[in-house]
């Protein structure tokens, strides 16, 4: 009977764990309706504050159902977003952090920060070693990548569409880490949080041969690599006169492999990488996704911050 119980509550914590992401690695935390990813290996450093939003909770109205948009749209008031980040940041206990986060442009620009700026800073990833930052990234599709050291007690947050990693930014990020504060890549942890998949993430052949002209191993990212230049078979297998079928347009892009790629290639350990296995647009029940909802869609947050 206690073995049969046992077996039954391991079988249901796997199957909690498997919601959340990961098979093994991720976690999610409930807090009152809001649900939070997380990674154990991070939260057992007790210096740490880290944490990925979902869509669950929150205050916001989005056509009858309460989310929890962290970020600021034009269908969501700024008071709701404001009670939104009060309610994550108390449900990480992290209230007393001031978060930083940044006007996201798609580009490769990183800021340091050794305290919190004045003003909203333009840019798409920030670092710093300084305790009571927590550094936030807004997405809705896009991956939001988390980086701490923990031997130089040193964070990053990076965003990264397909712009930015076809810029390089979490190389860039990593490059930036090491130069400001003496990181090792080979001793830092990532978590590669929720994002649109290899499953729904469409993009045109040209987005195709930009990433092949910069990673040779980018056919890997694809699920059938094409250019938009190839000739295409099936006309001349069916008889079709030219012009009747063009060759499709669309393939399918695998952001985290690109990114998780990066890491690996900057110097990041295969073991010290988390990659969450959720799919913006195949969950909107969990999470926003603006392929699927539009202007209409919430943005999820991602923060790290040092206590
Ligand atoms: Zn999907």
């Amino acid at each position: 009977m206690a073995s049969t119980r046992t077996v039954a509550a391991k079988r249901s914590a796997r199957k909690s764990r498997a919601r959340a992401g990961d098979k093994s690695i991720w976690t999610e935390r409930k807090v009152r309706s809001m649900r939070i990813l997380q990674i154990p290996v991070l939260a057992k450093l007790p210096w740490l504050v880290h944490g990925f939003s979902a869509k669950p909770g929150g205050v916001s109205d989005q056509g009858g159902e309460k989310v929890l948009n962290l970020g600021y749209t034009e269908w969501d008031t700024k008071e709701s977003v404001l009670e939104n980040r009060r309610r994550f940041q108390s449900a990480l206990d992290a209230s007393d952090l001031h978060l930083i986060s940044l006007q996201q442009i798609h580009s490769d620009v990183i800021h340091l920060f050794d305290a919190a700026p004045a003003e909203l800073c333009r840019g798409d990833a920030s670092a710093t070693n300084s305790p009571g930052l927590l550094l936030g990234v807004q997405t809705a599709d896009c991956v939001p990548i988390l980086l701490v050291d923990p031997k130089k007690r040193t964070i990053a947050a990076v965003h990264a569409g397909w712009r930015g990693t076809l810029q390089r930014i979490l190389v860039k990020a990593i490059g930036k880490m090491q130069m400001q504060y003496k990181s090792n890549p080979a001793d830092l942890l990532a978590a590669i949080g929720p994002s649109i998949g290899g499953c729904c993430y469409e993009v045109g052949t040209e987005v195709a041969t930009q990433f092949l002209s910069q990673f040779a191993e980018a056919p890997e990212w694809f699920d059938e690599f094409r250019t938009g230049d190839e000739p295409n078979p099936i006309q001349w297998l069916n008889m079709m006169p030219p012009g009747h079928q063009p060759p499709p347009k669309n393939v399918l892009l695998d952001l985290r492999k690109a990114n998780r790629a990066q890491l690996l290639g900057a110097g990041l350990r295969t073991a010290n990488i988390f990659v969450s296995d959720l799919c913006t647009a195949c969950r909107r029940d969990l999470l926003f996704s603006y392929r699927k909802e539009g202007p209409q869609s919430g943005r999820l947050l991602s923060v790290i911050g040092i206590r």
